[in-house]
């Protein structure tokens, strides 16, 4: 747009987090959790879970040509796939080609972080990022964490019928300053079913 000589390096699949784990899957799931507990109360049928995830891989599809290579290359930037290294000042390399750049942009995103959890190798866990492969409902769900993605995700499984426990090391949303009488576990309980537990 402002006519620098644009070359996107991605080496998995343009989207990233959003498209692909996290804001697109995540507000289908919200919207869908929340048809399913009003079409509950009107049937008294339970949700198919399937349909759910249908429901989001439809999303998924419908957005993702917005993000695709094509897209990008109609707005004027090159992409190539492939892992970069950087080599030196203005020299980096991807996958045994040199690149030469006056100034590179890195966003390159984060994975979960469970570190610091006793026993995490040992047990059979998912994350915000593995949650939307394939299965099924689950039963019980606990989730360690109690900011906005842990409370989206419990909001929605317990909407959908699990039956969800959040842990949380210090309190809910600890970053956000809400006064107790609005945010409490009294107060979002009874809306979602869901319960937390903290530390003594
Ligand atoms: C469940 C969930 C819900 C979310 N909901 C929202 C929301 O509602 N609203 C919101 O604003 N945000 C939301 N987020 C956060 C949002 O998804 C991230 O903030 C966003 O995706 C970050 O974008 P990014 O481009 O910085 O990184 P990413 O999306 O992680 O993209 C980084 C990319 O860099 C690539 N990469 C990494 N290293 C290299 C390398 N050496 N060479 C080449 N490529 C490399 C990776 O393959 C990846 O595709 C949510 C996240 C989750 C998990």
């Amino acid at each position: 747009m402002f006519g620098a000589r644009t070359l996107l390096v991605e080496r998995a699949r343009t989207g990233g987090d959003c498209l692909w784990t996290g804001c697109v899957p995540s507000k289908t799931l919200l919207s869908a959790a929340e048809h399913a507990t009003t079409a509950r109360a009107l049937t008294g049928q339970p949700p198919e879970f399937a349909a759910v995830r249908q429901r989001i891989f439809a999303a998924i599809n419908t957005i993702e040509p917005v993000d695709s290579p094509a897209a990008l290359k109609d707005a004027g930037v090159e992409v190539l796939k492939g892992t970069l290294t950087f080599r030196a000042p203005g020299v980096a390399e991807v996958d045994g080609r040199t690149i030469r750049f006056r100034q590179a942009l890195i966003a390159t995103g984060r994975t979960p972080v469970a570190t610091g959890i006793p026993g995490l190798d040992a047990a059979s866990v998912v994350t915000s990022d593995t949650i939307w492969e394939p299965g099924s409902l689950p039963v019980r769900l606990a989730i360690v964490g109690g900011g906005p993605i842990a409370c989206e995700l419990g909001q929605a499984f317990a909407r959908l019928g699990s039956q969800v426990t959040m842990i949380v090391r210090s309190r809910i949303l600890p970053k956000k300053t809400l006064t107790p009488p609005t945010w409490s576990g009294r107060a979002w309980k009874p809306t979602v079913s869901a319960s937390w537990r903290t530390p003594p």
